[in-house]
């Protein structure tokens, strides 16, 4: 991934989650060194479940930890993504995509065992019909939630970012104080995968769509 991303550095990355903690969580790592080699980075977040002033105000702070632009794809009162039509949520991925014109777009893994992130994957990748970008996709955890042992395809050297994702988590306070997050699991799982991938901290992604 390194030395991938140093060849061919993206301008434009949109990430896209389904609640606010859960790009930070899978993506944070990567994201921050995108921006810190001159990337664009759009955080999507397709709803606010609870809390919606609070909740907002921990993802702007965790956007302007990571360097991206926060926007929220539903406003913010409360919904579950369940609850939103899927033909919506592509459309406003669809004027999203339309405006920023993605050269990368991660989102959540359709392997995740929650439902409402599966549906986000469903309505990036059919928002991403026409716009030829490369795809990741990432296992939100905690830790790993994954229906399957399967980590992922390959391995983002998250060694000089790690700090700021977790800045960027932390800065989801009601989630910490939930213990929904866990500080200290979530340093160790960046660590693990940084053990297989042979680095020092990592995130691990499934490679849904790359142009060589
Ligand atoms: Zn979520």
């Amino acid at each position: 991934m390194g030395r991938f991303l140093e060849r061919a550095p993206f301008g434009r990355v949109l990430a896209v989650g389904a609640h606010p903690d859960d790009i930070e969580l899978g993506a944070g790592g990567l994201l921050a060194r995108l921006v810190r080699m001159g990337a664009r980075v759009v955080m999507a977040v397709a709803s606010v479940p609870t809390l919606p002033e609070e909740r907002l105000a921990e993802a702007q702070r965790a956007a302007e930890l990571i360097g991206g632009e926060l926007v929220m794809l539903n406003g913010i009162d409360p919904v579950r993504v369940e609850d939103l039509p899927m033909h919506q949520l592509v459309a406003r991925l669809d004027d999203l995509i339309d405006k920023e014109r993605p050269e990368l777009v991660i989102t959540h893994s359709v392997r995740d065992v929650h439902w409402d992130h599966q549906l986000v994957h469903h309505a990036a990748v059919s928002a991403l019909r026409r716009m030829p970008c490369d795809l990741l996709a990432f296992t939100s955890t905690p830790e790993l939630n994954a229906a399957s042992n399967f980590l992922g395809d390959c391995f983002a050297d998250i060694t000089d970012t790690i700090e700021i994702k977790l800045a960027a988590v932390t800065a989801h306070a009601s989630q910490v104080a939930k213990k929904t997050v866990d500080l200290e699991s979530c340093r160790d799982l960046a660590r693990a995968l940084g053990r297989i991938g042979g680095m020092q901290y990592a995130e691990a992604y499934e490679v849904k769509r790359l142009r060589l």
